[in-house]
């Protein structure tokens, strides 16, 4: 089985993806790890992350590695552990003007399809549904509104010992949002069979429930 899990920053998608993972005993993908990880390789070589073609030169350098090891995602650069250090708010920035660079965009393409033909998975990202995984039984849209996802990002944040305000990290995914919805390449649109997910008002369980009722909605109407 194949989930396509996609959505603007904030919405929720790795939480969601998570808990549905765990249900249903399938493998959760975190795609925008990958791309952050890739911000992370051009900070530490000092380059500008919207520099189009230093950014391609040295892709053949990344060594990207994804792994699942009791259940969770780890992505090996170089060798090492990325751990926490591709979730600061500089890190989202990275990942955001990297990801806009078609050769990125491609060199993680493999990475991506070839862990969903081997195992059954629930991938988030931007671009699962229209892009990556275009035959996903399940595709699901998951938004809320710009202001509930900063509030959500800025306690997320402050859980993991990263101190933001509620202003920058609003400013912030205004500014992802417009940079992921209207770059040229896979921008984050919803699939056009992709079910909407409003979560602005939702308790995180009333969200993976409905998420879990779409699966099942999906999934039995393919088996009919
Ligand atoms: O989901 P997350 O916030 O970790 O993603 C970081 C950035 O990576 C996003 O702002 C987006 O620009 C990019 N991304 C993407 N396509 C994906 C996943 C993430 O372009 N499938």
């Amino acid at each position: 089985m194949k989930i396509a899990l996609d959505g603007p920053s904030g919405a929720g998608k790795s939480s969601l993806a998570r808990a549905i993972a765990d249900k249903l005993q399938i493998v959760y993908v975190d795609t925008g790890a990958l791309y952050r990880s890739i911000g992370l390789f051009m900070r530490s070589r000092d380059i500008d992350p919207k520099d189009a073609q230093a950014v391609e030169a040295c892709l053949p350098e990344v060594d990207l590695r994804l792994a699942h090891e009791n259940g969770e995602q780890h992505i090996y650069l170089c060798g090492k552990d990325v751990g926490d250090s591709i979730r600061t708010p500089e890190m989202s920035m990275y990942a955001s003007a990297v990801s806009a660079i078609p050769a990125v965009r491609a060199f993680l393409l493999d990475t991506q399809r070839s862990i969903a033909q081997k195992t059954s998975v629930i991938m988030d990202g931007r671009d699962i549904g229209t892009v990556i995984l275009p035959d996903a039984e399940v595709k699901i849209f998951l938004t809320a509104s710009v202001e509930a996802r900063a509030r959500r990002r800025v306690l997320e944040l402050a859980e993991k010992g990263i101190a933001a305000t509620y202003e920058e990290v609003l400013a912030d995914m205004i500014e992802r949002d417009k940079n992921d919805s209207t770059r040229k390449t896979a921008p984050a649109i919803p699939a056009e069979d992709a079910v909407f997910l409003d979560n602005s008002d939702l308790t995180f369980a009333e969200t993976v429930e409905r998420a879990l009722a779409i699966v099942v909605e999906k999934t039995t109407k393919i088996r009919r």
